[in-house]
């Protein structure tokens, strides 16, 4: 299968998440996450969740957009669910080994988000 790699001309790499000292691009999550499978849509969602809720913004030729993975997972979860994908988006979350959200919540743009609502 043909990974997708660029989104509009973007590249996934370009965006990254993190959480604790670690740091994933979203296009080494896609392969080893086998999220080729999941809907364009769905993809398209996660690279506009990290732009978005950006921490760290470097511009120019080699841009990043870095946010906070456990904010990243829980949105996953959540649009996962919302677009009945829970089965396909499975791998993902088995994948990212850390927590959804915080405490029960998330962050995305200035709302916080309660896990579950
Ligand atoms: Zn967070």
């Amino acid at each position: 299968m043909v990974i997708q790699t660029k989104i509009k001309g973007r590249a996934y790499g370009e965006y990254i998440a993190l959480y604790g000292k670690k740091a994933i691009n979203l296009a080494t999550l896609v392969k080893e996450a086998g999220m080729e499978i999941l809907p364009r849509s769905f993809l398209k969602e996660m690279i506009r969740f990290v732009k978005r809720n950006s921490l760290i913004t470097i511009y120019g030729k080699d841009s990043k957009n870095i946010c906070c993975m456990y904010c990243l997972k829980a949105h996953l979860l959540r649009t996962a669910h919302e677009s009945n994908l829970d089965n396909q988006a499975r791998a993902i979350f088995t994948f990212l080994k850390c927590s959804e959200g915080h405490r029960g919540y998330y962050i995305d743009k200035k709302n916080l988000i309660k896990i579950g609502d």
